[in-house]
């Protein structure tokens, strides 16, 4: 997945374009810049390749999830869905608004069960957030159904699922909303930084202004720009977003080593009996980024895991066991560990996470392995590791 991997003569050329005039802000200095406007050029780029109307850069994933539930207005004591098996920036970024995180849990495909968040939905909810986690998604059309009935927001992560679609469709396009991230280990990288995607005209001025102190953009005078409403400062530099165009550039190229390398690893362990992959809903397509499977038992997953490692196999998660992923380890949430005070709000709607059953969860990731698919790899490589992976779970299912 990661596009660390592939860097070179792109990115150096597009990171000269800035330094060559030295303007490293994304907005004013127009006569200084050459003409370089690289967060505008990504922007659009952006947009063109996720058939999508409105792109806003931001400096993370973290602040594209953040900024995205700020344009549509989520704020204090609301609540937002989002599954247990995820990354822990999806609750921080509700956090960092007052909203309330609702756990959900996850079916075969290791994003949130529609059936799970029709139960979850109270007259507080106002965004269905679902995660495509390692590069596959979840069951949209259902959880569109649920939106469309209750009234409320769908919101993509695909911050590791870019370039993965949906019945024909760029996964991050299909909700109100979608986040990207491009960060050091993700499928196309800029160092830090992350987009929001949207069809919505209101949703995007809302972004951009927020996404910058407030900044209403009107005219070139920053100094005079009014400030309609009270925003934050989740600017992207203009370093970051010219690594960004470089990489965007390559993405179908990325894409494509990706699901060649994938076929040749899955077709391989498809002889191995009792190994049953991740359920990919139908009309999707994944982004190839990692090949997930199950073993029959949760014993028998870690000790697949431990034995990949021990043959040389690297690149096999864990999740079930893993502080970042997964909600069992998330106890710094789960405790209400923070700095300060949390808002009221949090604390009074915040469910005991302490005492909660995801057994169904369990039951899914407790029994998962997720193998990062890598660029760098050669063909011999690959065959190799698909050779030593059937060997390994063989012996063991
Ligand atoms: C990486 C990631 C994020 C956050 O992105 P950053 O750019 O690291 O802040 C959010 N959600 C998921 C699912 C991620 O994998």
């Amino acid at each position: 997945m990661p596009g660390f991997e592939l860097f070179g003569e792109q990115e150096q050329k597009q990171v000269k374009d800035v330094l060559d005039s030295g303007v490293l802000m994304r907005y004013g200095f127009d006569g200084m810049r050459n003409g370089h406007w690289k967060a505008k050029e990504l922007e659009y780029a952006l947009a063109e390749r996720m058939q999508s109307k409105h792109v806003h850069l931001v400096s993370s994933g973290t602040a594209a999830l953040t900024v995205a539930l700020a344009s549509a207005g989520v704020g204090a004591g609301d609540e937002v869905i989002l599954p247990t098996f995820t990354f822990v920036a999806s609750f921080e970024s509700v956090l960092a608004l007052g909203a309330v995180p609702i756990l959900v849990d996850v079916d075969d495909t290791l994003t949130l069960d529609p059936s799970a968040v029709a139960k979850a939905i109270t007259p507080n909810t106002k965004v269905i957030m679902p995660v495509h986690m390692c590069g596959s998604m979840a069951d949209l059309q259902k959880l569109q159904e649920l939106c469309d009935q209750h009234g409320l927001l769908l919101l993509e992560d695909a911050c590791q699922a870019i370039g993965g679609s949906y019945k024909d469709k760029p996964l991050g396009s299909i909700g109100d909303l979608g986040c990207f991230s491009f960060d050091y280990v993700k499928t196309i990288t800029c160092g830090e930084g992350g987009a929001m995607i949207t069809n919505n005209g209101t949703y995007y001025g809302n972004a951009h202004k927020y996404a910058d102190h407030g900044h209403d953009h009107i005219g070139n005078d920053r100094g005079a720009e009014a400030h309609p409403f009270l925003g934050y400062n989740y600017r992207i530099s203009e370093l970051h977003a010219a690594v960004g165009l470089a990489q965007l550039a390559r993405l179908d190229e990325f894409l494509g080593i990706q699901k060649r390398h994938y076929t040749i690893i899955r077709e391989a362990l498809e002889d191995v009996p009792g190994i049953q992959f991740r359920t990919v809903p139908a009309g999707g397509e994944e982004n190839y980024s990692f090949l997930n499977f199950f073993l029959p038992m949760e014993e028998q997953a870690r000790e697949a895991h431990q034995k990949l490692g021990n043959e040389g196999v690297d690149g096999c998660f864990y999740w079930f066991d893993n502080n970042w992923h997964y909600y069992r380890k998330w106890e710094h949430f789960t405790h209400k560990k923070s700095l300060g005070k949390l808002p009221k709000d949090v604390l009074e709607a915040l469910p005991d996470y302490t005492q909660a059953d995801f057994s169904a969860s369990d039951h899914w990731v407790g029994r998962n392995i997720s193998c990062l698919i890598k660029l760098g790899w050669s063909e011999e490589d690959v065959r190799n590791r698909a050779r030593a992976m059937a060997n390994v779970l063989g012996g063991i299912v």
